[in-house]
């Protein structure tokens, strides 16, 4: 069963006075962590960790990311309601949510099929509806662009060309760039043609791998 009752209510609280003092200003991205329950994501053994500012192992090598980390990417990407956000990389789906309270309509991609199962039954138990897709983030969502953000939850090892193709004039891409260590950078896309890059500094990611498992 899946219950969310005060002890974990106000561990979030503390999470998002920490994540205030840690430099997150935009009051949306502390209001949308504030609402989604971390503790369902993590196995019931560990309701302990789920309220750390840490990352977390959620199987097949994988990891929750640090809410630091959700909250910085999801303030970088300056996400309005109802616009068209694309995932990559799926994972336990935490940031799916947070993205979804912030009013966003998402299309989230995973390529471990063990991943892409379990978040796609949990989402909907809590009331959260992207659209999940299991197959290579490498490749986007063509079909279903252009996006106003795309965000990458994985370390890519340089900017994949066809997800800037999906991104609308005007829209911004968030996501990690190195091969063991990343740089967290920003794209805008001002023109059909021209991008502008912002680095926000250094960041830990699980690698963004090619093709499906
Ligand atoms: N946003 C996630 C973080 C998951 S870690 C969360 O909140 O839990 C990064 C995820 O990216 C992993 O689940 C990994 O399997 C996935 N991934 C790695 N390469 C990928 C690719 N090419 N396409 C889609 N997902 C990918």
């Amino acid at each position: 069963m899946l219950s969310d009752g005060y002890r974990e209510q106000g561990m979030r609280v503390q999470l998002v006075q920490l994540l205030a003092q840690k430099g997150i200003t935009n009051a949306a991205v502390l209001n949308a962590i504030g609402k989604v329950p971390r503790h369902f994501f993590l196995d019931s053994a560990f309701i302990d960790f789920a309220y750390a500012d840490k990352a977390f192992p959620i199987g097949v090598g994988q990891t929750i990311s640090q809410p630091f980390t959700v909250a910085l990417q999801t303030q970088l990407l300056d996400v309005h309601k109802d616009e068209k956000v694309l995932e990559i990389g799926t994972g336990s789906g935490y940031q799916t949510s947070v993205l979804i309270e912030m009013g966003a309509k998402v299309f989230t991609i995973e390529r471990q099929r063990e991943l892409y199962n379990k978040a796609s039954q949990l989402l909907p138990q809590m009331g959260y509806h992207p659209h999940f897709f299991y197959g290579d983030g490498y490749l986007g969502k063509p079909t279903y662009g252009p996006f106003d953000k795309i965000l990458v939850t994985a370390g890519a090892p340089s900017i994949p060309e066809k997800l800037l193709a999906q991104l609308k004039i005007g829209g911004i891409m968030v996501i990690p760039i190195g091969e063991h260590q990343q740089r967290m950078i920003r794209i805008c896309r001002t023109t059909e043609g021209e991008f502008t890059q912002e680095d926000f500094g250094n960041c830990a990611f699980v690698p963004m791998l090619e093709g499906k498992n």
